[in-house]
């Protein structure tokens, strides 16, 4: 049984199992992509933030100095 070999999940593309620091990437560039995807999509926020009505609108204009 020689080296396993591992499907990148970014690039597609066959990389060796053993010796791999970066599995189940290819390399490093592939592992920061996947990492780079789960950042971004934790940086969504769901709902997003509409822009305040103005509320504030009106009555707060009494004595104010
Ligand atoms: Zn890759």
């Amino acid at each position: 049984m020689k080296g396993r070999k591992i499907k990148c999940p970014i690039c597609k593309k066959e990389a060796g199992w053993d010796h791999n620091p970066f599995r189940p990437f290819c390399s490093e560039r592939c592992r920061l992509i996947d990492l780079g995807k789960w950042a971004s999509e934790d940086y969504r926020i769901p709902g997003e933030k509409k822009d305040i009505p103005d509320a504030e609108q009106g009555e707060k204009n009494e004595t104010e100095k």
